[in-house]
């Protein structure tokens, strides 16, 4: 018959093949078929394993998790596809790219399709086993990079102590913002933070118990801000603060309310109960001001809360 005859050819071509995985399996998990790409990367002769059970020849086989694959496909008589992301090999066999240390497998796609007799009733079920390591790998590598170059914006962006913004965030933030709100026409508010007298809680408690406290303090302000406002680390006990598009009552009353959530109520550090204020200057972007002006500005302001008796706010006043 000319149907049979082309299908013996067929069969001849997928035994030869490979490139790609091929495998015939019945409804009990014995091999059918077996192609010279399974024979070349298990080492495990056509006639070694036909008609014998896959499993004892793999048993790391997840063998109830096949079984019910082998079953949907015959049931179902539909074709169905895993990839190395959901499950990395159906069988373990060897790595093909030697120069990575720690693969030593074979990633694995695979597709399952049912295998019908002359009669179109579905009798076992066929395999194509394709080789996915190196786009595995490729992918891995990719991830890793990514991550690591996450990993390196967040170290170059954030104090590692108190995890706000650093000064170097603070410099190109504020460069970003102040050219925005002067597009916008938006006002903009710059608030100097510094601790009151943070060297007597060193002292006092120590250190570490010092580092506890600068924690929750930047916790503290961060949690009372809007998403938009840049809180940064300026330096030891001090910080920064970009509030866009504010007017002066609103950077006056933020930086109140700032003041007011450290002032409220002691911070708990084990068993010690510390009372911490802040001493805030602000400042206005104005046109015609450099960025230096303003800062400079800010920090005056912060000098008379300091001079003016601490744990308040101080505007500066442009003459
Ligand atoms: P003032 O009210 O005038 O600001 O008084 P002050 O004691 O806060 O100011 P001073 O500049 O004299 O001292 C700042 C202190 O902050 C001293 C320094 O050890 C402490 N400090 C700065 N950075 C850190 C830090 O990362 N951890 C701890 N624990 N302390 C810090
Ligand atoms: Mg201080
Ligand atoms: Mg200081």
């Amino acid at each position: 018959m000319e149907g049979s005859g082309q299908f013996t050819e067929f069969s001849k071509l997928l035994q030869e093949l490979s490139s790609i995985g091929f495998i015939i399996l019945d409804r009990r998990m014995n091999v059918i078929f077996w192609n010279r790409f399974m024979e070349l990367h298990s080492h495990i002769k056509s006639n070694e394993i036909i008609n014998r059970k896959l499993t004892s020849f793999f048993p790391d086989v997840n063998e109830a998790w096949l079984s019910k694959k082998i079953r949907s496909t015959l049931v179902l008589n539909n074709q169905a596809v895993t990839s190395w992301e959901q499950r990395a090999y159906l069988l373990k066999l060897p790595s093909t790219q030697y120069s990575i240390d720690d693969v030593d497998f074979m990633y694995q796609n695979c597709t399952y399709f049912p295998v019908k007799n002359s009669d179109n009733t579905t009798i076992a079920v066929g395999i194509a086993i394709y080789d996915v390591t190196e786009i595995a790998i490729s992918q891995r590598l990719l991830e890793n990079v990514t991550e690591q170059a996450l990993d390196l914006q967040e170290i170059s962006t954030h104090d590692h102590l108190t995890g706000l913004f650093n000064r170097k965030f603070f410099s190109d933030q504020l460069v970003q913002d102040v050219s925005r709100c002067r597009r916008l026409d938006w006002g903009l508010g710059l608030a100097m933070i510094d601790a009151d007298y943070f060297k007597q809680i060193n002292d006092t408690y120590g250190h570490q118990i010092g580092d506890e406290v600068l924690k929750e303090l930047a916790q503290r302000l961060q949690r009372t801000l809007r998403t938009f406002d840049s809180l940064c680390r300026y330096g030891g006990e001090e910080f920064a603060l970009i509030l866009p598009n504010v007017d002066k009552q609103q950077t006056l009353m933020i930086c109140e309310r700032l003041r007011e959530c450290v002032n409220q109520s002691p911070i708990i550090c084990g068993q010690q109960k510390i009372q911490v204020t802040v001493s805030i200057g602000t400042a206005r972007f104005e046109k015609n001001k450099s960025l230096e002006e303003m800062i400079a500005e800010a920090d005056a302001a912060l000098y008379l809360a300091k001079h003016n008796g601490r744990n308040r706010v101080e505007q500066h006043q442009t003459k």
